[in-house]
C-alpha cells in the first residue's frame, strides 16, 4: 500500500533475518509462516488485537461469554497429567476473590521449565466452561515483578501467530520484542510523511511515523483509534488515487467508436415495440450510456441492478444504438440456458424491426456454426447472443461496436479483455451487467476501472415477494401450499443446493427430494421437471422450455437455474437446505419469482440445527427484499476477501482497512 511510496525504501527492504534477535533460522520461519521477508513487512504486520494491560479483573468475575480477561494471582499449583504421549499441564491461579484452573495441552515441556509455582503471575486468556467449571486454556503468562508497572499502563499488541512460531521461540512475547527492536532502531527519515500538510490539517489525522509507532504500542484507546484512522485513511486514499489514475489513463489512451446518432432501430423500438413505460431509473441509465457512447472514448461501464429491475431492455436499447451507428453488437451470458433465454426474448422484442439476431454456444456445431461465423464476418448478423464460446479465437466480427456481458461476476477480468480484442481497429464499447449489488466502496475496488450505472428501482406494480423460513416439520404445510398455488394455475421452483465437493451426495439428495415429491404430487395430476448441472445441455434446455411453456408445474432443480431465467408465471420458490446457500445466492434464487403480477413467495426450508451465521442469513432474507441491504449483510458476514468475485478481480489486499 502506501508504504511503497516511501522514498527510502532501502532500509525497510532489509531482509528480516538481519534484525537483532532474528537470524537465519527464525528469519526463515517468519518468511514461511507469516510472509514476513523484510523490516517493512514486519512493521506493516499490525496487531490484530490488544491486551488491555490497564485492567486486572478479579478471578471471581471471569465470564466465558465475555471474551478475553487479564487476571493476577499466585500460581498455587502446577502439575503434569496424562500419559507421556498426551501430556497436559494443569495449574491453578489464586487471588483474593477465588481461583481458576489454567490448562495447557501444548508446549508442556517448555512451560515446565519456565513457570514457577508460588510466584505471582499475570495471566491473560479466554475463559471457557468445562463440566460446569471455568478454566482458561493456553493463557499467556507473565511473571509479575513489582515496580515494573510501566507496560501495564498500556495496550499490549497481539500479533497473528502460528503453532510453529509459538514452539520455536517466536511466541507472542518474542514477536512483541521484535517490533520493539525494530521501532527503537528505526531511523526517523525512513518513514516519510506521504500525505500533504493541508490534508493532515483538514482531516486532523496524526503523522505517519507516529501512527506506525502507535499502532503497535498504543498507550490508550484514544491513541489506538488515532493510529488506526490515520493508517486506514492513508490506505484508502492511495487506493482511490490509483483507481482514479487508472481511469484517467484509460480515458486518455483508448480511442473509442463515436456513436452520435440515435436512429431508426432505436426510435422504432422505443415508439412502436416497447410494451411498457421505462422506469425513471432505466431512462436515466440509458441516457448515461448514450452520452458515454458519444464521446469517442471507449466506454467501460458496469450496470448494476437488482434482479428483475429490467436490465435486459436497457441492454437491448444500447445495442440498437450500436446498430444505428452501423456497428454490430454482442451479448454474452454465463450459461447456455440464460443465453438461450436472452436470445429468445431479444428476438421477440425486436420482431419486425428487420434486424438479424443469431445464437452461438459450444453446442452450435458443424455446418451451422461455419455458416454463422461467415455471416458474422460479412456483417449479415447484427446482434450475436451466446455463451463464452463467443470470445473464442475463430469468432470474427465485421465491425463490433458494443459488447455486453450479463451477470459479470461469473466472468473473469481476462475474459473481459478478450472481448476488447474483438473490435476491428478500435475496441468495442463494453457494458457489464450484474444483479449482485455490491456496496459502493467495494464496487470501487472491484471495478475501479469501470464507470458505474445503477438501476435502483423496480418496474411498477410488482408485489413484494413474501419470504418465510420454515422448518422441516412444516413439510406437509408446504406441500399443501404448493398444491393451492398450482391449483390457481401458478408454477413452482424447488431448488436444492449443489456444492461441488459433494456433488454426488447432492445429486442423490436432489433425486430423493424429487421422488419424495412425486409421492405427494402424483404424475397423473402434476407434471414435474428436473434440471441439474450433470445433464446434457440439450436435455436441460428441453426441460427448461417445458417449464417455460407451462407444460410442467414444478421445476425441481439445482442452482443451475440461479441466474437470470424468466418465467413470470412462477410464483413460488422453495429453497431446500436453505442454510447451505450464501446470501447473494438466496437473493438471486428468490429473484426467479415475483416477475409477473401475482403475489409470489419464497420459502426457505431448513432443519432445526442452524449456525449463527445461517440464522442471520435466513432472518435477513425474511426481513428484506432489497439487494443492496442484503449484500451489506453478506459483506459483514463474509468479509471482503471472500466476497464473490474478489479473488479473480485482483483487489489489492488491504492491511488495515475493512470495506465492511
Ligand atoms: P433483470 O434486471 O433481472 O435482468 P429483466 O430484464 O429480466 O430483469 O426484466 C424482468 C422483467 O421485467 C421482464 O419480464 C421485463 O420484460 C420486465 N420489465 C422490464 N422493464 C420494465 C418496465 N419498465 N415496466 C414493466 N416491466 C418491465
Ligand atoms: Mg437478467
Amino acid at each position: 500500500m502506501g508504504r511503497f511510496k516511501s522514498s527510502s525504501l532501502g532500509y525497510l527492504d532489509t531482509p528480516i533475518e538481519f534484525l537483532k534477535g532474528v537470524g537465519p533460522q527464525k528469519g526463515e520461519l517468519l518468511n514461511k509462516e507469516l510472509n514476513i521477508f523484510s523490516f517493512g513487512d514486519l512493521l506493516w504486520s499490525f496487531p490484530f488485537r490488544y491486551i488491555d494491560k490497564t485492567q486486572i479483573h478479579p478471578i471471581s468475575s471471569l465470564n466465558p461469554e465475555e471474551g478475553y480477561f487479564q487476571i493476577k494471582g499466585i500460581l498455587s499449583s502446577l502439575q503434569v497429567l496424562g500419559s507421556p504421549r498426551k501430556k497436559r499441564m494443569v495449574g491453578r491461579l489464586k487471588d483474593d476473590s477465588g481461583s481458576v484452573e489454567l490448562i495447557w495441552f501444548k508446549g508442556v515441556h517448555f512451560l515446565q521449565r519456565t513457570l514457577q509455582p508460588g510466584q505471582t503471575y499475570i495471566a491473560y486468556g479466554k475463559p471457557s466452561e468445562f463440566r460446569g467449571k471455568v478454566n482458561i486454556a493456553h493463557p499467556e503468562m507473565e511473571l509479575f515483578i513489582p515496580g515494573k508497572g510501566k507496560e501495564r499502563s498500556a495496550l499490549a499488541p497481539v500479533y497473528s501467530s502460528t503453532e510453529k512460531l509459538n514452539t520455536r521461540g517466536l511466541d507472542a512475547k518474542a514477536r512483541r520484542r521484535l517490533i520493539e527492536t525494530l521501532l527503537a532502531n528505526l531511523p526517523t527519515h525512513v518513514i516519510t510523511e506521504n500525505l500533504p500538510d493541508y490534508l493532515l490539517e483538514r482531516t486532523k489525522l496524526i503523522g505517519r511515523f507516529k501512527a506506525l509507532t502507535k499502532i503497535h504500542f498504543p498507550k490508550s484507546d484514544k491513541e489506538l483509534t488515532e493510529a488506526r484512522n490515520r493508517l486506514k485513511f492513508e490506505e484508502l486514499f492511495f487506493l482511490q488515487l490509483r483507481l482514479l489514475e487508472q481511469k484517467v489513463d484509460r480515458q486518455k489512451q483508448i480511442k473509442g467508436l463515436k456513436f452520435d446518432t440515435v436512429g431508426t432501430f432505436f426510435n422504432q423500438f422505443y415508439h412502436k415495440k416497447l410494451q411498457f413505460e421505462l422506469t425513471d431509473a432505466q431512462k436515466r441509465v440509458i441516457k448515461e450510456i448514450r452520452t458515454d457512447l458519444g464521446y469517442g472514448i471507449q466506454m467501460n461501464r458496469l450496470l448494476q441492478g437488482d434482479v428483475g429491475s429490467g436490465k435486459t431492455v436497457v441492454a437491448l436499447m444500447c445495442m440498437l444504438i450500436s446498430l444505428d451507428n452501423g456497428y454490430q453488437a454482442v451479448m454474452m451470458a454465463p450459461t447456455e440456458i440464460l443465453a438461450t433465454q436472452h436470445y429468445n426474448s431479444l428476438r421477440e422484442m425486436v420482431a419486425g424491426l428487420g434486424l438479424k439476431i443469431a445464437f452461438l454456444s459450444g453446442n452450435v456445431k458443424g455446418k451451422k456454426r461455419k455458416e454463422l461465423l461467415k455471416f458474422l464476418e460479412q456483417g449479415d448478423i447484427d446482434i450475436l447472443v451466446g455463451t463464452h464460446a463467443i470470445i473464442e479465437d475463430p469468432v470474427v466480427f465485421k465491425n463490433l461496436g458494443l459488447a455486453i456481458t450479463d451477470e459479470q461476476h461469473r466472468f473473469g477480468v481476462k475474459q473481459r479483455a478478450k472481448l476488447w480484442a474483438k473490435g476491428k481497429d478500435i475496441p468495442p464499447h463494453i457494458l457489464v451487467m450484474t444483479a449482485t449489488p455490491i456496496p459502493r466502496t467495494l464496487a470501487m475496488t472491484l471495478y475501479g476501472d469501470l464507470d458505474i450505472s445503477v438501476i435502483d428501482e423496480l418496474p411498477p406494480g410488482r408485489k413484494e415477494i413474501i419470504t418465510k423460513h420454515w422448518y422441516e416439520s412444516s413439510r406437509l404445510k408446504l406441500f399443501g401450499f404448493l398444491k393451492k398455488e398450482i391449483a390457481k394455475g401458478r408454477q413452482v421452483y424447488v431448488v436444492y443446493p449443489l456444492i461441488e465437493e459433494s456433488e454426488k451426495l447432492d445429486l442423490a439428495n436432489l433425486y430423493q427430494g424429487y421422488e419424495a415429491m412425486q409421492r405427494d404430487f402424483p404424475p397423473d395430476q402434476y407434471q414435474m421437471s428436473i434440471v441439474h448441472g450433470r445433464m446434457k445441455a440439450a436435455d436441460k434446455e428441453f426441460e427448461m422450455q417445458r417449464f417455460l411453456k407451462g407444460e410442467t408445474q414444478i421445476m425441481v432443480a439445482t442452482t443451475v437455474i440461479e441466474v437470470g431465467v424468466n418465467v413470470p408465471n412462477a410464483t413460488v420458490m422453495v429453497i431446500e437446505n436453505a442454510e447451505r446457500f450464501g446470501l447473494s445466492q438466496l437473493h438471486q434464487l428468490r429473484g426467479r419469482v415475483g416477475r409477473g403480477g401475482d403475489q409470489s413467495y419464497c420459502l426457505l426450508m431448513t432443519g432445526f440445527k442452524l449456525s449463527e451465521d445461517s440464522k442471520v442469513r435466513l432472518a435477513t432474507m425474511v426481513r428484506t427484499n432489497n439487494g443492496f441491504e442484503i449484500s451489506e449483510v453478506d459483506l459483514k458476514l463474509r468479509g471482503q476477501g471472500s466476497f464473490e468475485g474478489t479473488q479473480q478481480s485482483g483487489v489489492p489486499e488491504l492491511h488495515i482497512s475493512d470495506l465492511r
